[in-house]
């Protein structure tokens, strides 16, 4: 809640984010946490987790529109739909709802959706928007972002292979793809579908188009749902889908042949920022079960409850300090991504994306340890956290891909660093012979009363 705010970022948020902040908390608290459980209930067995809609969803819906939360996602002066918000107040709600699994769909600010719509608000013609923008916003119809493939490391883009000609007025599609997160979901309408253009540019930045594909369209068929750990995550799941001769009107090109990576790259940005924010309120979660249980005057080992062991205490003063420190690397990301926008933000927002996760599984992991046999079982939320966030260290790029970036970014300094030590040293040389004295060697050269 804004009283909660971090002081480093407190003046950067208006009153009218404040004031939505105490809403978003209150409704995340006392109306989405407690609803979970109810979602994983109706979502039923079987077949039935991919075939029907838990109506606690639409409820929830309702009451997150009447409190006047809706789509906070979409910055502020970017696009003329968005409520209203920086990244980083935005970034601020998000962390809310990251402790709940329903809240971010209640206030239509799930991925991939997020991510979907950012890419129509940005990229999109009118008639795209009119047509699958307006429901998304709308919390109509939900989408998927395909892009990763089973036959190739599609960590790097360039190896996408799902190919795209062109027939007359139309673009035909063949190939496979997987991970297709929310395709399980009924309400699922629209894929954004990467792959390369049948005889297109030869530059491999401008070989990927991205284009849209109804999910009813001839061709398609969902193969299988793939599982996270075990867990099925339904009604969004995940989909291992093939495209046989599946045509779509050209007008579903995004933006024009070859400007995939554009597309990918303008997508990516803020969502890094809200899956970090998410994970943030997540391992906020993950402590407060942590306190729960060391607190459990029912159960204590060797004559004391867990709060009284120095370990304990120790995990749960490193939780603290590690998820507060880490809230701050990812909000500067969100500070740095609304003055510059995220092209200049990519270093901070990939130390935030790369950090955060990494944090995360270690609170959450403390807390799974002090429940013992309970918290790797369905008694808490902790084992289904757990493996929701392992998955971010894989998803929008894995943690060595960003690592790499990174490291490539801060060895470009090398040169300026080496010549600035080099004539640190030789300024030290100077200064020793102004001075009269030599380098002293530790552990040589002792002498007393002349005996050595
Ligand atoms: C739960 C979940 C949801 C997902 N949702 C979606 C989605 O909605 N849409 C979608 O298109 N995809 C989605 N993905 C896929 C995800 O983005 C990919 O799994 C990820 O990009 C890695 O690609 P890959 O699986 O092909 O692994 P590969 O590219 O084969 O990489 C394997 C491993 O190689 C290593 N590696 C890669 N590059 C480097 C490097 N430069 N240096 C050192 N090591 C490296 C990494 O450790 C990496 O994990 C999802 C994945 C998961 C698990």
């Amino acid at each position: 809640m804004s009283s909660k705010i971090p002081i480093a970022v407190r003046d950067r948020v208006s009153e009218r984010a404040k004031k939505t902040l105490d809403v978003v908390a209150k409704f995340v608290e006392e109306e989405c946490i407690p609803a979970d459980p109810v979602l994983e209930a109706q979502v039923g067995k079987g077949d039935a987790r991919w075939e029907g809609h838990p109506s606690i969803v639409d409820d929830l819906k309702k009451k997150a529109q009447s409190l006047g939360l809706w789509n906070m996602f979409l910055p502020k002066g970017h696009y003329k739909e968005s409520p209203g918000f920086t990244n980083l107040e935005y970034g601020l709600m998000a962390e809310w709802l990251g402790k709940s699994r329903v809240a971010s769909e209640a206030v239509n600010c799930s991925a991939p959706d997020t991510g979907n719509m950012e890419v129509l608000a940005k990229y999109g013609n009118d008639a795209q928007k009119e047509k699958w923008l307006k429901p998304l916003m709308a919390g109509e119809i939900r989408s998927a972002f395909l892009m990763t493939e089973p036959q190739v490391a599609s960590s790097d883009a360039r190896n996408i292979e799902m190919s795209i000609r062109k027939e007359g007025d139309e673009y035909v599609l063949n190939g496979q793809k997987w991970w297709s997160s929310g395709a399980g979901d009924p309400r699922c309408a629209i894929y954004i579908v990467m792959g390369k253009l049948d005889g297109g540019n030869t530059d491999p930045y401008r070989q990927q188009s991205v284009i849209l594909v109804p999910a009813n369209a001839k061709g398609i068929t969902i193969n299988r749902m793939l599982s996270v750990y075990g867990y099925d995550d339904a009604p969004h799941g995940h989909g291992h889908i093939t495209f046989k001769n599946v045509r779509v009107p050209a007008g579903n090109m995004v933006l024009g042949e070859g400007r995939g990576f554009e597309i990918i790259q303008g997508r990516l940005g803020p969502g890094r920022i809200h899956h970090a924010m998410r994970s943030i309120g997540a391992s906020e979660r993950a402590l407060e079960w942590m306190l729960m249980r060391i607190n459990d005057p029912r159960k204590k080992t060797f004559g004391k409850q867990l709060k009284e062991h120095g370990v304990i205490l120790e995990w749960v003063a490193r939780s603290r300090l590690e998820i507060d420190a880490a809230r701050l690397v990812v909000l500067n990301a969100a500070i740095k991504m609304d003055e510059q926008g995220p092209k200049a933000a990519l270093t901070e927002i990939a130390e935030a994306k790369v950090l955060v996760p990494q944090m995360a599984l270690t609170v959450i992991d403390r807390a799974v340890q002090a429940f013992g046999g309970a918290g790797v079982s369905q008694d808490t939320p902790l084992a289904n956290m757990w493996a929701q966030i392992r998955t971010l260290r894989l998803a929008d790029g894995p943690d060595e891909v960003h690592l790499n970036q990174m490291g490539r970014n801060e060895n470009k300094k090398s040169k300026a660093v080496v010549e600035k030590i080099l004539a640190q040293k030789e300024k030290t040389e100077q200064l020793m012979k102004k001075y009269g004295v030599e380098k002293n060697e530790p552990g040589t050269n002792i002498s007393r009363n002349g005996k050595n």
